[in-house]
């Protein structure tokens, strides 16, 4: 979005997260169950694209972040489908008069493949971000077998989220 002197209107937003790869968990990634022997280690689904478009969202329009409006130490949060928190946050987003104009999702794990889940995601999260599928972009990388990524013991995303003002 560009006002009438060519600059820029709009906020940007940007969030990451990591979670722990363990056994005896689902892997859930933005909000499509995966088909692993692995799954994230979480108070909550351990959703970890979810988790790093909320600090993307929240963080976009000046407010706290995900750990600060869903506390770890909450019972009430305890395996909860952070499609529900994520909800909740663009409930927060539009009582704050933004909307989402598109978001570009970077995932990173080793194994296994995500292509074939990438449009379920993008048809959910556009579904809960009131957006079109082609305003989101999800890449999926591994991490070369480097480090505790590439040796599947994380699984990280990162998320870049343009916001613009409804009202004033
Ligand atoms: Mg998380």
């Amino acid at each position: 979005m560009f006002d009438t002197i060519g600059q820029i209107e709009g906020n940007i937003g940007f969030g990451y997260d990591i979670h722990q790869l363990v056994p005896t968990r689902k892997l859930i990634i933005g909000g499509v169950e995966i088909d692993y022997h692995l799954g994230a280690l979480a108070h909550s689904d351990g959703d970890v694209l979810i988790h790093a478009l909320i600090d993307a969202i929240l963080t976009g329009i000046g407010s706290l972040d995900i750990g600060s409006h869903f506390p770890d130490t909450d019972k009430k949060y305890a395996g909860i489908d952070s499609t529900i928190l994520l909800s909740e946050v663009m409930t927060i987003c539009n009582d704050k008069g933004y909307k989402i104009n598109n978001v570009s999702i970077t995932v990173i794990l080793e194994e296994p493949k995500l292509q074939d889940y990438i449009p379920v995601m993008k048809v959910k999260l556009a579904n809960l971000l009131k957006i079109k599928t082609s305003d989101i972009g999800i890449a999926a990388k591994t991490n070369e077998k480097l480090g505790l990524v590439g040796n599947s013991k994380a699984i990280i995303a990162f998320v870049a989220v343009s916001l613009n003002k409804t009202t004033d």
